[in-house]
């Protein structure tokens, strides 16, 4: 696993990023995507402790980055959801519903791990209470990110 840089600015905050496109390293990407980082703790839901922020990025990177985070986020509910739906399916035809079921989750989960690997996030990003983290897989990106965000 590869080292991240953390940089915490202050929630009510828009961070400012380099003139960047946070996928490719393209200059002047000349469009961004908007983020949504939901806050998974007790008390939060899903909706309401969104946190939403743009990010620079070229149109053609902008898909990528989507379906990057999509699989990042909602990959493990889709392979549960995929497995108990392959079990339903295969229950009335075969004994063999339940091992199947097992191992075609657990081909999802590699298939998973392989993508995730194969296109790593270059930013993560924890909403908290005050503060917002953005964890940076480039260190110089995060070095010029918390240049462009100072006294957060
Ligand atoms: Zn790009």
């Amino acid at each position: 696993m590869s080292r991240t840089v953390s940089v915490f600015i202050r929630r009510d905050a828009q961070p400012v990023f380099p003139d960047r496109c946070v996928v490719c390293d393209g200059v002047h990407p000349e469009h961004r995507a908007t983020l949504f980082a939901a806050e998974m703790r007790s008390g939060h839901s899903f909706v309401g402790g969104a946190y939403s922020f743009k990010v620079p990025c070229c149109v053609r990177c902008a898909l990528r980055l989507h379906v990057s985070r999509v699989l990042i986020g909602w990959a493990p509910l889709l392979i549960v959801g995929a497995g108990l739906a392959l079990l339903i399916y295969l229950q009335p035809m075969t004994k063999a519903a339940g091992p199947i079921s097992w191992f075609a989750g657990a081909l999802g989960v590699v298939a998973l791990v392989i993508l995730r690997g194969a296109f790593p996030q270059r930013i993560a990003v924890e909403p908290r209470d005050d503060l917002v983290s953005f964890e940076f897989r480039d260190p110089d990106l995060a070095a010029e990110f918390r240049q462009l965000n100072p006294g957060n």
